[in-house]
């Protein structure tokens, strides 16, 4: 495995492979590794012939006030890993190559970047889609891996590749999660022991909000239940927790056929995402 820090050097790499026509999968990433990323790489190697795992902490996607200084960081755990699953190249540049200069033009994120996430971190979807168009010209992958645990994220990457024509194909990988259901996420160890114990209720609000929408239809009784169950079982604040359509995210109607029940709460000062995506089979 090669680990290169340079646009120069990954270009080496991707204009070698791109010659023997081979297949290229690119796994972005904020790095500090857990088995969600590995999953991504797995599957990624399955599928290619080359692996690209990405590992940045990209500034442009953090809000003034976010994390972005203290996000955990650990390339050579993270190198281990990537290795241990069959990466060819980690490409984890600085800041500065990334971002040596700025010309002011960006990319801005449409009305599905308006609510969940994009409500409450505005600028942050912007900021996804200008790192992940870099890492796409970079790479020039023909498949790109992104975790469903961000799932407003997947559906405004996929609206980018296919308003912008990008060449490649998006490949969404199933959340993973510890044994009690917590999704796996790098920001799990800001959570005190207290919190960690907590943790697992947002899986749970999401579960049984699912149920009872599958039940009776009724969206607004469903998401007072998964609220209830979180106000119960944790100190946490609830960000918020919300019921659409997918991938479009918007109202749920009658002929909406698959259901995005996503949620975000902050578990002390930690803010955690999780969501679970589901089919009505028989309409509403
Ligand atoms: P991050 O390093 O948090 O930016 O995540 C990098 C990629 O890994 C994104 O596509 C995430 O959606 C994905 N990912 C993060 N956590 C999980 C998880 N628990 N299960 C599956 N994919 C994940």
């Amino acid at each position: 495995m090669k680990v290169v820090t340079t646009i120069q050097a990954l270009a080496k790499e991707i204009q070698a492979a791109k010659q023997s026509q081979k297949t290229i999968g690119l796994v972005p990433t904020m790095g500090y590794l857990h088995e969600g990323h590995l999953t991504l790489a797995q599957t990624a190697r399955a599928e290619n012939d080359v692996v690209v795992m990405s590992i940045f902490v990209n500034p442009t996607q953090f809000g003034p006030n976010e994390d972005f200084e203290s996000y955990p960081r650990d390339l050579p755990r993270d190198t281990a890993l990537a290795e241990s699953v069959g990466v060819d190249i980690v490409f984890a540049p600085s800041v500065e190559e990334m971002y040596p200069q700025d010309g002011g033009i960006r990319l801005h994120a449409g009305e599905q970047a308006t609510i969940l996430c994009g409500a409450s971190r505005p600028g942050h979807f912007d900021g996804v889609l200008q790192v992940v168009s870099k890492l796409f010209h970079l790479t020039m992958p023909n498949r790109a891996y992104f975790g469903q645990k961000d799932a407003q994220q997947v559906a405004i990457i996929a609206t980018m590749v296919r308003d912008f024509n990008f060449p490649l194909e998006i490949r969404v990988v199933p959340i993973v999660r510890e044994e009690d259901g917590l999704a796996k996420s790098s920001r799990n160890v800001y959570l005190s022991g207290a919190e960690r114990q907590e943790a697992p209720a947002i899986n749970e609000a999401l579960q049984l909000a699912r149920d009872s929408f599958l039940a009776n239809g009724d969206a607004d009784s469903a998401l007072a239940k998964a609220k209830a169950h979180i106000q119960t079982r944790t100190h946490g604040r609830i960000d918020y927790i919300e019921l659409l359509a997918y991938p479009d995210l918007t109202p749920v109607t009658a002929t909406t056929q698959q259901v995005l029940l996503a949620a975000a709460v902050y578990i002390g000062k930690t803010r955690l995402i999780d969501n679970c995506i589901f089919t009505v089979k028989e309409g509403l």
